[in-house]
């Protein structure tokens, strides 16, 4: 099975409700596919967001990155060969990271289908049923408690409540939350760069002695201040998780090695892919730190294949929080991964198990 082409179409999906945090507003999905074709017919999938305030990558970049440097590497290249293909990915070119994902996600794709099995079990197995929170977005205090609520009656025993936008106000807009739902679901919060390092611990201190418990505080100061993530992780009890400060595997190292934060936050958008992610979780389990994986505004492609990396690494990836496809109005991919609310179903098809992706808008590149 050799490559023999990559092309890319544009995936759009109105979201049920605007995604809101400290850092931006989004009320639709717009994803890059990118697809994979071979000299046997095969098709692999990949998709990657614009987050220009996160990784820096924009639709235009994307395409750029894969149309003029990836793609002529990987044209003729055996999917046999997977090692040699991530390599020839993450080496064409500095960054661009969602770029490099969204390929890397459609060669894995190709790769287990190449075997005839789902892409965790080539992965090294696992359950195939996880369970991922949902985000709340930023908002005012009665509307996020509604949302919390309504999220609760729809089963999810686990809410990622996005803060960071006023450090008084967020505050109460915890603990109005944590009497709404208390018992009922676990509260993640993630306050998105939006504290400095002392908001920070003012504002756990508080929550903490005020009885509320939270099972993680996430990124709370800005990505490059790892003095800042530390100095919050070394003064309050609630656990510590880096999201935007930790992008690739030696910054993880330096990471932990630090105690910059408790807990690391794996996304593929991050990472470069699938290749990369697996070295963060085995580096993480050789230093006994938990990983959560997570995802950008993104579709039950790109999703999909976080979710083989969750049930394949399920051993430190304890944290699941792969709500992108049930953010949308509808689901616009028919596939082997099954998102059905907080509840997560791999089925038996091979690679990604990608059927079918309804109003793809093909794009020149
Ligand atoms: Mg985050």
């Amino acid at each position: 099975m050799k490559i023999t082409d990559i092309t890319f179409g544009m995936l759009r999906v109105p979201l049920k409700t605007p995604f809101k945090t400290a850092l931006r507003t989004v009320d639709t999905v717009e994803d890059i596919v990118v697809i994979v074709h071979t000299d046997t017919g095969h098709v692999g999938y990949g998709e990657a967001p614009a987050t220009a305030v996160i990784t820096g990558d924009t639709h235009g970049s994307i395409v750029e990155a894969i149309g003029k440097f990836i793609r002529p590497r990987l044209i003729g290249q055996e999917i046999a060969n997977l090692n040699h293909i991530t390599d020839l990915v993450q080496t064409a070119l500095e960054r661009n990271t969602s770029a490099k994902a969204a390929v890397e996600i459609a060669v894995y794709d190709l790769w287990a289908q190449l075997y005839d099995a789902p892409l965790y079990k080539m992965l090294g197995g696992g359950d195939p049923v996880i369970t991922t929170d949902i985000t709340i977005s930023v908002d005012y205090i009665d509307k996020m408690v509604a949302d919390s609520i309504s999220a609760v009656e729809r089963g999810f025993e686990s809410l990622k409540i996005k803060v960071g936008k006023d450090i008084g106000l967020d505050i109460e807009r915890v603990k109005a939350i944590y009497s709404a739902v208390e018992g009922r679901a676990l509260l993640r919060l993630d306050a998105n760069q939006g504290w400095t390092a002392k908001q920070a611990v003012f504002a756990m201190q508080h929550l903490e002695d005020a009885g509320v418990v939270l099972e993680l505080l996430e990124q709370p100061v800005k990505a490059r201040d790892l003095d800042g993530l530390k100095y919050v992780t070394d003064r309050v009890h609630t656990p510590v998780m880096a999201d935007e400060s930790v992008f690739g595997p030696t910054e993880v190292i330096d990471l932990i090695k630090m105690r910059a934060a408790d807990i690391i936050n794996i996304k593929l958008m991050k990472t470069g892919g699938i290749s990369n992610a697996i070295r963060i979780a085995d580096i993480a389990s050789l230093y006994g730190v938990e990983c959560m994986i997570g995802c950008m505004i993104e579709t039950s492609i790109s999703v999909a294949a976080a979710v083989h990396v969750a049930a394949a690494k399920a051993n430190v990836i304890t944290k699941v929080d792969l709500d992108g496809p049930s953010l949308g109005q509808f689901n616009p991919v028919e596939g082997g991964v099954i998102f059905n609310e907080s509840e997560i179903t791999i089925t038996e098809a091979p690679g990604l198990g990608i059927r079918e992706i309804r109003g793809l808008e093909m794009l020149p590149g």
